[in-house]
Parts: structure tokens; sequence; C-alpha cells
């Protein structure tokens, strides 16, 4: 697995702030913010801070301060959202096949609606 990282992707840009986001959460460790083209009600993206590219990549390659750093901020947007009631869909898209448009790590907490059925096969 390639885990190059991009600086010039659409998420590292925004945490530099050269493109504006709608800010949901910041943190130490984290970005969260609304997704452009929100597929639900509630649709945010949560971003670490730092260049990795997929969940595996982090998951291997990031310190236990940013794993933590970053659960804890997914957990609070939840919370700051108010999904955990009626609950949510979480994702994490990596690679080619994952269908992953922006090679910076990000989970999508999707909800504010029944998110029917976990996977389609493509048309
Ligand atoms: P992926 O397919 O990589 O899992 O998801 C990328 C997501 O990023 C998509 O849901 C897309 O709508 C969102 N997105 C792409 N560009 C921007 C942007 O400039 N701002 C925000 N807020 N979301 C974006």
């Amino acid at each position: 697995m390639d885990y190059t990282y991009d600086d010039q992707n659409i998420f590292a840009k925004i945490l530099r702030s050269e493109i504006p986001n709608d800010t949901v959460l910041e943190t130490e460790y984290a970005l969260a913010f609304n997704d452009i083209g929100p597929q639900a009600p509630v649709h945010v993206l949560v971003i670490p801070k730092g260049p990795y590219v997929s969940y595996d990549h982090f998951a291997l390659a990031a310190s236990d301060a940013e794993i933590l750093g970053y659960t804890r901020a997914i957990g609070e947007v939840c919370r700051i959202v108010g999904v955990q009631d009626n609950g949510f869909r979480m994702i994490s898209n990596a690679g080619q096949d994952g269908v992953q448009e922006v090679p910076h790590l990000h989970v999508h907490i999707l909800g504010g609606r029944m998110m029917g059925r976990m996977v389609q096969k493509p048309a």
C-alpha cells in the first residue's frame, strides 16, 4: 500500500485555511466540518490534523496521542450533532475499491434519517 501523502489534497488545504469550511469542532488533533455535498441531514467529516492517507495508514503510523485525540473528537462530534439517540453510520473510504475521493483520512458521520443497507453494489 502506498501511503505517500499528497499535501495538495482538498482537506490539506482546509487544514491550512486555504479554503473555507463549516466547522463543527476543532481540537489539537482533529477538525470536523460539514460535508459540502451532504448525503443525509447530518453529514460531518472528521479528519486528523496529521498527514495520513487512510484509516489503515493512521492506525499503523499515528502516535498514541493522535489516535486518542482523533477518536475522542469523533465521539465529541456525535454528541454535538446529536446522533447518539437515533444512531448514525460512520464510514471511512480507502483507496480505489473503497472509492476514496480525497486522500486524507476522514470518517463520514451520517445521520438524521434511516440510512438503509450498509453496502450497495455499483450500478
Ligand atoms: P470520500 O469519497 O473521499 O470518502 O469522500 C469525500 C467527501 O468530501 C465527499 O463526501 C465530498 O462531498 C466531500 N468534499 C469534497 N470536497 C469538499 C470540500 O471542499 N469541502 C467539504 N466540506 N467537503 C468536501
